[in-house]
């Protein structure tokens, strides 16, 4: 008969304990439930961190799902895709059920050196329970 296996003898790295990208203390805590288990973000803060997340870990099916259609790209890919540094909310505004802004200040480094995308994006709530992104402006 074999030697019983202690059953805590075998630590896989945690990879999803790491940090979010978005800011948040893990991934997993965090946006993990939006982009792997289907949760539904209930606020469109709450959106737009998980789809600045989705951009860093290159999800396209989740950017294009939470995208609306009237404005989604047909394809998303990743080939000139900068490196993301940081993701800074300043601003979280819901004008009514279905409508929201959030202001933003991602930063990231093309080429070796550091820029900082400044936007404020607009969302909408659809009868499906879901934020999607619509479009946003540009600051600087
Ligand atoms: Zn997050």
């Amino acid at each position: 008969m074999a030697r019983p296996q202690p059953s805590h003898s075998i630590t896989t790295p945690a990879l999803d304990r790491e940090a979010c990208p978005c800011g948040g203390l893990t991934f997993d805590d965090c946006c993990g439930r939006y982009l792997e288990r289907g949760d539904i973000p209930p606020t469109a803060e709450a959106l737009m961190r998980s789809r600045y997340t989705a951009f860093v870990r290159h999800n396209a099916p989740y950017l294009l799902d939470t995208w609306a259609a009237r404005t989604r790209p047909a394809t998303l890919d990743f080939d000139d895709a900068p490196q993301w540094l940081g993701l800074q909310v300043k601003a979280h505004r819901q004008s009514d059920d279905s409508h929201a802004e959030v202001e933003f200040v991602a930063r990231y480094k093309v080429g070796g050196r550091a820029h900082r995308l400044h936007e404020r994006s607009r969302f909408e709530r659809s009868d499906d329970g879901r934020w999607r992104y619509i479009d946003g402006d540009l600051f600087d």
